[in-house]
């Protein structure tokens, strides 16, 4: 049995699972990040790439990888 949760992105409403990372994957080089939850952190850059993000504006990102 999955959870599932809803996030408007734009006009859309999305339905991810719960345990979807979209706050903490780089989605440049897909790297998780998981300080990014634990510490909650507004902005971080990826150990791996070295991408700067937001955290609200890759969450979003991601979501809208998930639905493409
Ligand atoms: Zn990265």
């Amino acid at each position: 049995m999955f959870e599932y949760k809803a996030e408007w992105y734009g006009r859309n409403i999305i339905i991810a699972p719960i345990d979807y990372a979209s706050s903490q994957l780089c989605f440049c080089c897909d790297y998780k990040n998981k300080e990014v939850k634990n510490l909650s952190l507004r902005k971080w850059t990826c150990s791996n790439c070295e991408t700067e993000y937001d955290k609200y504006i890759n969450t979003s990102i991601n979501l809208e990888r998930l639905i493409a």
